[in-house]
């Protein structure tokens, strides 16, 4: 029989005891913060669970910025939080066009570095042999900034990577030196990181990132660079542009110098017309591709499977800058039937009911119900008390005593140019159908975001797409039929609301794709990085409404397809 690992004996002891330790946790948490001025206003210094509930209001980012950026500031940390506060981390959540930023000190990685080992023995539980090999992670880091007291503010994964931390975790795991994961420059970095994986490619167990939209732009960026990575490899030399030195000198040493035959067959493989498994080709001994796939991410599952030659694809876990939430303790099952199961040690969670209970009523942890779905508030060690985070949940199951939840959405990302409200799952799911069309035409849909156009009377919705043909090397034709057929197909499956609406009262005008040039979405990452935005956080906005943005979209489109018939009611 074999034996457990600590960590995996630690999952099923904490999630055999969710309704103690999440007690417990709020206890620590109040016993540490009760005498903060947020808190004091409402417990008096008490750390009562009941007083808790019944005196501490639900808010909202809003609600507690001006506390948050007193503290960023300069006021003492114990405005919020009773232990110091060392740092901000930013998230790709805005409010009012500003990046939101969340307090956390060493705890914070301290539960980062937990949730990771536990990930790695969950996945190695399921798959032999993860252990041995190395991690090819495309983690890419932004320079720093700091609040006007000091603390640094960077995305959760830079901030990571500068902590104290870092260096045991990474040690050796990754294809990748320290170096890499640290420059700044993310064009350098995403360079060297492949130099280094197609280096050691023998040794790539897995491929990973924090989201599915990055290993999707590493597989692009190899496309376009390909050629001169094998030249380098040939050559044993770094290219000239790779100028941040100590990256430099760090990927020299794995290049190690000249090596022509393996030059040579990773040209052959690249050169192939049909990139379709790519990943497996170049990487022979790869067993999986981690990344959240779940939430808007899911529109890179059919990309990545094309790439992989449908490997294993792992949506590890569910985390964001306010807390870590929960793992995936059935790594192996399908990106679309992915469950978080919840860990009760990260935060006190609660959940308020959105669907399939007593509506807005607030229930803890254990007594959420299968099958309901909850927008999950978060209270944190760090100042965060009965914060909402916006992301919708549903009640899939439980892991022992813990319960699991289905990613739904993202709350409040809609399309509407009537009363009907089109969420982010209406529109995933839309797209899904389409692409099957666009599929049996040899087509791939590489990018995707969406607006409402109401320049023109009846509004209309509008979908921007980046679209690739299956052969890496043919040129995209867009056949009439085809694109037309993916307009219709989108609009029947919108809802009941948006079909009445555009078939019925004729108050939503015929569905447009717009199909923009290679690379647009590529552009529009870059501008949004631009403009603050965090590199290896970053999402391709599901909707934009900027005008500034939308501009640069309609700048790139080359052609443009409207639905010819009505949606059925
Ligand atoms: P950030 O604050 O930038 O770290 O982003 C956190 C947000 O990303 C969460 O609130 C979710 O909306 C989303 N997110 C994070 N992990 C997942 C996941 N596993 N599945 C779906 N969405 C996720």
């Amino acid at each position: 029989m074999s034996t457990l690992s600590s960590e995996l004996k630690d999952l099923e002891e904490l999630t055999s005891n969710a309704k103690q330790i999440q007690d417990d946790v709020l206890e620590e948490i109040l016993k540490v913060n009760a005498n903060t001025e947020y808190l004091r206003r409402f417990l008096h210094g008490s750390f009562d669970k009941e007083l808790f509930q019944k005196n501490v209001p639900v808010v909202s980012y809003e609600d507690v910025k001006p506390y948050l950026e007193r503290v960023a500031n300069g006021e003492p940390s114990n405005v919020i939080s009773g232990e110091p506060i060392t740092n901000f981390l930013l998230s790709s959540g805005t409010t009012g066009g500003t990046q939101k930023i969340f307090p956390v000190n060493n705890k914070f990685f301290e539960k980062v570095v937990f949730i990771d080992a536990l990930r790695a023995s969950i996945i190695s539980k399921h798959i032999n042999g993860v252990k041995q090999g190395k991690v090819m992670m495309f983690i890419s880091t932004r320079p720093s900034s700091s609040t006007r007291s000091g603390l640094p503010v960077d995305p959760l994964m830079t901030s990571f990577v500068r902590s104290s931390y870092f260096k045991n975790w990474s040690s050796k795991r990754f294809t990748s030196p320290d170096e890499v994961i640290l420059c700044v420059d993310n064009k350098q970095s995403m360079y060297c990181h492949l130099l280094c994986g197609l280096v050691q490619r023998e040794e790539v167990v897995s491929m990973a990132a924090t989201f599915a939209s990055s290993l999707v732009q590493a597989i692009t960026f190899l496309e376009t660079h390909w050629k001169e990575l094998c030249d380098n490899i040939r050559s044993g030399h770094v290219s000239e542009w790779i100028t941040d030195i100590s990256c430099k000198e760090s990927v020299s040493a794995i290049l190690g110098g000249s090596n022509l035959e393996l030059a040579d067959l990773i040209e052959q493989e690249c050169i192939k017309k049909s990139w379709e498994g790519i990943i497996t080709r170049l990487w022979p001994n790869i067993k999986s591709i981690q990344g959240v796939v779940t939430g808007q991410m899911s529109q890179y599952i059919p990309i990545l499977e094309f790439y992989s030659n449908k490997l294993p694809l792992i949506s590890p876990y569910y985390a964001s800058s306010e807390t870590i939430f929960g793992v995936n303790v059935n790594p192996l099952c399908k990106p679309q039937d992915v469950s978080y199961t919840f860990m009760p040690n990260m935060s006190y969670f609660e959940f308020i009911t959105i669907d399939g209970g007593n509506n807005g009523e607030i229930v803890d942890l254990v007594n959420v119900k299968i099958g309901c779905s909850y927008e999950v508030l978060v209270t944190n060690h760090f100042g965060l008390y009965r914060y909402r985070m916006g992301d919708i949940l549903q009640v899939t199951g439980f892991y022992n005593s813990a319960p699991q939840f289905r990613f739904v959405r993202r709350k409040n990302v809609v399309l509407s140019v009537q009363m009907e409200a089109t969420t982010e799952e209406d529109l995933l799911k839309a797209l899904n159908h389409a692409s099957l069309v666009l599929e049996s035409a040899g087509l791939m849909l590489m990018g995707f975001t969406c607006s409402s156009d109401i320049s023109t009377l009846p509004g209309h919705y509008v979908l921007y797409w980046e679209i690739k043909a299956n052969n890496a090397n043919s040129i995209v034709k867009l056949d009439d039929k085809v694109m037309v057929e993916c307009c219709c197909v989108v609009e029947k499956s919108l809802d009941i609301l948006y079909r009445s609406f555009r078939s019925k009262y004729g108050s939503i005008g015929a569905l447009e794709v717009r199909v923009v040039q290679q690379g647009t979405f590529d552009s529009l990452m870059e501008y949004c990085i631009s403009k603050g935005a965090s590199a290896s956080q970053y999402k391709t906005p599901i909707c934009i409404n900027s005008p500034e943005v939308l501009a640069i979209l309609d700048d790139k489109v080359h052609a443009r397809f409207f639905s010819d018939r009505l949606p059925p009611l």
